[in-house]
């Protein structure tokens, strides 16, 4: 089961997201969504902002969606959350659209999201 990594409780500024951990190439980055959660939040909250971005390997099959909120009444409060297949999946697991999976699903909550291990944060940003 995948889940959203708060980045906010491993980095205090943003992390750069540049090559892909499974096969070191330079990830390509596109703006998608907003994910069915962040739509929520911006049909009860119009003054956050959320945008999501996509990651993905022009090598192999790896990808990864960040997840961010900016609020406009509250200028530093922005929350950063990833979610990516696990370092142990393998690539025949890492299917094309299972991002696209995670775009609908209601209840996959930012919200829920935990820390990175220390081992992902090397392996991620490292
Ligand atoms: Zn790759």
């Amino acid at each position: 089961m995948l889940k959203w990594r708060n980045l906010r409780k491993n980095f205090d500024k943003r992390p750069e997201l540049l090559r892909c951990p499974n096969c070191r190439s330079e990830l390509q980055q596109s703006e998608v969504g907003p994910t069915a959660y962040a739509q929520k939040i911006r049909d009860t909250a119009p003054d956050i902002y959320a945008f999501t971005l996509l990651y993905r390997c022009p090598q192999c099959p790896w990808w990864a969606l960040r997840e961010e909120y900016i609020s406009s009444l509250f200028l530093n409060l922005a929350e950063d959350y990833l979610i990516f297949p696990p370092k142990d999946a393998s690539l025949a697991d890492v299917s094309e659209n299972t991002w696209e999976r995670i775009l609908t699903d209601e209840d996959l909550n930012p919200d829920s999201g935990v820390k990175l291990k220390d081992e992902e944060v090397q392996w991620l940003f490292g």
